[in-house]
């Protein structure tokens, strides 16, 4: 069985893993993040060191080390019962950035629908980062060559990804209106989908 899933799509700042932290505590969305996966990693491990090589410089980790690691982490929150592919939908936040990883993901997750955090104005979201760098001691975001390297990688590898999937199942929000507000549009789109896969869950025990 595939992972139902929903992406947050957008350039950093643009308060993905803000609204994935607070849809992961509504039942049924199990919030899963591919860099606070990497933050967890001991950075004298080997893996460790390879993540912070990448992220210090703004760049993104390669793909096959990506995937490899968030498959061990998903399959392991399967394993302890943190995460219930049967009634719960993915909520995947920062993954897949590449067109690449998307087709190394694509045996393991359907798609159901791309949240894409769009923002208009690029000053708001490099304003965001250097806040966040001071107030989270994130190191990747602490200069602005390297945010500007982030963004332009964004540019570059990670929005086209966004062709990679029908354009009906993407949703544009406009990232810079209060955060409230985005969840409430991300929410409005997320009921109806859990409670169709509520009654398909239904139909199916009877
Ligand atoms: P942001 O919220 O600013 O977009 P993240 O916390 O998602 O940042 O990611 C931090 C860093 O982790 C990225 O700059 C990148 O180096 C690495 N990373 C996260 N997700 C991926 C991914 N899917 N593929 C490759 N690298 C990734």
């Amino acid at each position: 069985m595939k992972y139902k899933s929903i992406l947050l799509f957008g350039a950093p700042g643009s308060g993905k893993g803000t609204q994935g932290k607070i849809i992961g505590t509504i039942p049924g969305f199990y919030h899963s993040a591919t860099g606070d996966i990497f933050r967890t990693l001991d950075l004298q491990s080997e893996m460790g060191r390879k993540f912070w090589e990448y992220a210090g410089r703004g760049e993104l980790v390669p793909d096959e080390f990506t995937i490899k690691l968030w498959m061990q982490n998903i399959k392991g929150m399967e394993m302890i019962n943190h995460f219930h592919p049967e009634s719960e939908f993915l909520v995947l936040d920062g993954l897949p950035r590449t067109v690449s990883q998307a087709k190394l993901l694509a045996d393991t997750i359907e798609v159901v629908k791309i949240v894409h955090l769009a923002c208009s104005d690029n000053t708001k979201m490099v304003e965001r980062l250097r806040r966040r760098a001071l107030k989270e001691n994130r190191f990747d975001d602490a200069s602005d060559e390297v945010i500007r390297r982030r963004l332009d990688v964004y540019e570059r590898e990670t929005r086209p990804v966004l062709d990679c999937y029908a354009p009906e199942k993407i949703l544009r929000i406009e990232s810079t209106m209060s955060q409230i507000r985005v969840l409430s549009e991300v929410i409005d789109v997320l009921v109806p989908l859990k409670e169709a896969m509520d009654v398909n869950r239904e139909l199916a025990r009877l």
